[in-house]
């Protein structure tokens, strides 16, 4: 395959994936929801389950998105080094996301900073957001692409403590941030928590912590259990769906780490709403592809 036919090919299947994420959830975000619901026990909170997947089968039949609110676009990204469209990736997701604004139609949510104007088709400066990773000796790239919401990403903070903190700081952050602000997000929730040494990667690892599938526990025993202990804790808050209270809070809780310097400890927070619209894609250098969160789909 030419060069250009190559750029065509992936902009065509990203474009594509972008339409239909924004209308069809992933397969172990519809799992969990579905087991959340026979889970729940309170009237109300049945009743607004029921109202998600009616929600959700009307995007379906209806081919529109399953929320009003876009997100700001965000694509996370582990690139072989060999793959042959590195120098293209910018352009192509740019107009990929173009595209998918216009035939999905996706609402418009790029503002730029200062002149505070809508650019109208999703991309701006920096936006869609591109987080690199280059993986050695592979020729295919792998994306996750986010829809990141307004709602569900207000309660994204971080704060980076004295060491004497310790994990309780931690755990205490945490709950502080989500009976704060957790109401919000539109849950049940998935819950991303990046620690580190410093305040730019415990964010970035929270957002990461989001495309952990459901169900997935950290490979560290330790991080596995303080993940089950905050998830605990949070359902015993039981915010339930929409924050209307209820058997349970959230859909999982993710954590990600880095070691730190010693006199330091961040930790921040990233959340996922109930329509965590999340996609995972990989590319080889053939453009053939293969959908990994949505099986059986083809674009
Ligand atoms: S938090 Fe999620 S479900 Fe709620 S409005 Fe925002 S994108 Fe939609």
């Amino acid at each position: 395959m030419q060069r250009d036919d190559m750029v065509t090919a992936m902009t065509d299947i990203m474009a594509n994936f972008t339409n239909y994420l924004g209308k069809h959830l992933p397969d172990d975000i519809m799992a969990k929801l579905g087991q959340l619901r026979s889970a729940e026990e309170k009237p109300l909170a049945k009743v607004v389950y029921d109202s998600m997947f009616e929600n959700l089968a009307q995007a379906d039949a209806l081919d529109r998105p399953c929320c009003q609110d876009t997100g700001v676009i965000q694509f996370f990204i582990k690139a072989g080094a060999d793959f042959p469209l590195l120098s293209d990736v910018r352009e192509i997701l740019d107009e990929a996301v173009r595209r998918a604004t216009r035939a999905a139609p996706l609402r418009h949510n790029a503002v730029e900073i200062f002149e505070e104007k809508n650019t109208g088709n999703n991309t701006g400066e920096r936006i869609p957001w591109i987080d690199w990773e280059i993986v050695p000796n592979d020729s295919g790239i792998h994306l996750d692409v986010y829809m990141a919401g307004g709602g569900c990403s207000l309660p994204g903070q971080g704060k980076t403590l004295m060491p004497a903190a310790g994990y309780e700081g931690v755990v205490q952050f945490v709950f502080d941030v989500m009976t704060s602000y957790g109401v919000n997000a539109c849950p049940p929730l998935l819950v991303g928590i990046g620690i580190g040494g410093s305040i730019e990667v415990a964010a970035n690892l929270s957002k990461k912590a989001l495309f952990r599938p459901i169900g997935s526990r950290h490979p560290d025993p330790r991080g596995a259990e303080m993940e089950r202990l905050i998830e605990d804790g949070l359902n015993e808050i039981g915010i339930g769906p929409q924050g209307v209270s209820g058997t349970d809070s959230v859909m999982g809780v993710h954590i990600e780490k880095a070691a730190r310097h010693p006199s330091t400890i961040s930790v921040a927070v990233s959340v996922g709403c109930w329509a965590h619209r999340r996609g995972a894609i990989r590319i080889n250098a053939d453009m053939s592809y293969e959908i990994l969160s949505h099986k059986g789909v083809t674009l």
